[in-house]
């Protein structure tokens, strides 16, 4: 028998970015409009990066939530989440929709009052709402959805200061198989703290509980924990009734509902593991339904549907800034947007497309965004056409969480546009200025000069 060779063992760099058995991700179609309008256009006209939202896909989104719901439960209701883009633009389109607010602070809270959201429907969450908050949600009858025993016995108190029985929900928070488990918000379903604190309030007399809230997570990609968790929330609300004779009005099952992104280190594309809102809808609308309520008592179903109402509504424009070879000979492409604004880039691998037609070739490369910073990644790997400076890509599925967790760190802020039904961009927030930058800056008169003529000579 012929002795085989031996083979020296190599070693090789294996780069991040996931082959899987549908090989390995091709994600380089061209995008080169959005509702019809030319991305070259658009970033002649406002700029570059620029981001971009669909008044018609934000519309049609919510509309096929409602109508997912509608058809599986008699009593919806939604609630736009403040936090995942409060643009007013954006939040008026859901108001002009039907949805009601809901804010996780005061400031929130204000905007929505500002957009004309009468206070009977913006739902409070959060666990820091001072007492001037409490005060000024009771006033306007805010839900008040109560996070911890010091708020509970803080509005207890302010209630009475203002002669008022304010309307209220708990937030609860229960194992609904996922893990770990979301526990930090709320009073806890499985060890009786839920329970305790509804005891608490009914019979101290002085808060009306009208709902229970949950919001089990965000990116929630298993639509059984809402079952699960419906299931829970319909036994409290149930226990309330049989104990009390009280019928609670509403279950609020918060948000979560994954979008259409692919997570970090997931093996297959967003695209094709994120449930559907339908497969949601029927978990939460079932279990509601075949909880034991009587019929002429079923609580309203609220929902704070956020992310996955507006995420394929966003998109941001970017231009290629240069390429360089980095020490291992990968390619390496440098944008003009980075983590600053693409906050989400943490996360998610995001899709991204070249804006203009290419040939067949493509290459791994790393994106970069602008920052003088090593953070600044926008993807790790992706395989893109080779691109020259100048030329523009689409970054997909933005619109949740980017403008409103975006910062002021190096660069300053693009302008955000909105396309409308009628295919015109409209600037729903304005390109940042250094004006706007420094509005709030005071420098104290004894800083305002200074010499540098006198300090060294410089060579000539
Ligand atoms: C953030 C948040 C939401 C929205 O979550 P999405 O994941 O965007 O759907 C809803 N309710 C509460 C209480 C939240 O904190």
């Amino acid at each position: 028998m012929e002795k085989k060779q031996y083979e020296r063992p190599i070693i090789k760099p294996l780069n991040t970015g996931l082959m899987n058995k549908f090989g390995t991700r091709t994600e380089y179609t061209p995008t080169t409009h959005i509702d019809g309008v030319a991305v070259s256009e658009l970033i002649k006209e406002f700029g570059s990066p620029l981001f971009v939202l669909s008044e018609r896909k934000i519309r049609e989104n919510y509309k096929n939530a409602k109508r997912i719901f509608e058809t599986r439960y008699p009593k919806i209701q939604f609630a736009w989440s403040y936090k995942t883009n409060y643009l007013n633009a954006i939040c008026n389109i859901f108001h002009q929709e039907g949805s009601w607010g809901e804010v996780v602070s005061r400031f929130e809270y204000e905007k929505a009052l500002k957009n004309g959201v009468p206070g009977n429907k913006i739902l409070f969450n959060g666990p820091d709402k001072t007492d001037d908050d409490l005060r000024v949600a009771i006033k306007n009858d805010s839900p008040i959805h109560i996070d911890h025993l010091d708020e509970l016995y803080r509005l207890i108190e302010i209630a009475g200061e203002l002669n008022a029985k304010p309307r209220v929900a708990i937030r609860v928070n229960m194992d609904t198989g996922i893990y770990p488990m979301w526990d930090r918000f709320g009073f806890n379903y499985e060890n009786g703290q839920a329970w305790d604190a509804i005891n608490k309030i009914i019979a101290g007399n002085k808060l009306n509980l009208v709902g229970l809230h949950c919001h089990i997570g965000t990116f929630m990609l298993s639509p059984g924990a809402y079952g699960i968790a419906a299931t829970k929330m319909a036994d409290l609300a149930l226990s309330i009734k049989k104990r009390y004779k009280k019928t609670i009005t509403y279950i609020d099952m918060g948000g979560g509902f994954a979008s259409k992104n692919t997570l970090k280190g997931t093996y297959q594309l967003g695209a094709d593991a994120v449930p559907e809102i339908s497969q949601y809808a029927e978990a939460i609308c079932s279990a509601l339904l075949n909880a034991g309520f009587e019929t002429e008592e079923l609580p309203y179903l609220y929902l704070e549907t956020g992310r996955a109402l507006v995420d394929d509504a966003g998109f941001l424009l970017g231009s290629v800034i240069s390429n360089k070879r980095l020490s291992d000979g990968r390619r390496a492409t440098i944008m003009d947007f980075g983590v600053n604004i693409l906050f989400t880039s943490f996360w998610y691998d995001h899709k991204i497309s070249p804006a203009q037609e290419f040939g067949l070739h493509t290459e791994d490369c790393v994106l970069y965004g602008p920052l003088c910073m090593n953070i600044d990644v926008v993807r790790e790997n992706i395989s893109l056409p080779p691109m020259k400076a100048g030329d523009h890509v689409v970054v997909h599925h933005v619109g949740a969480y980017n403008i409103t967790q975006s910062m002021q760190f190096i660069a300053m802020r693009p302008a955000v546009v909105l396309i409308d039904m009628n295919g015109k961009p409209n600037v729903i927030k304005k390109k940042e200025t250094l004006d706007i930058i420094e509005i709030n800056e005071v420098l104290p008169a004894y800083l305002k000069t200074f010499n540098l003529n006198s300090t060294q000579e410089i060579e000539k």
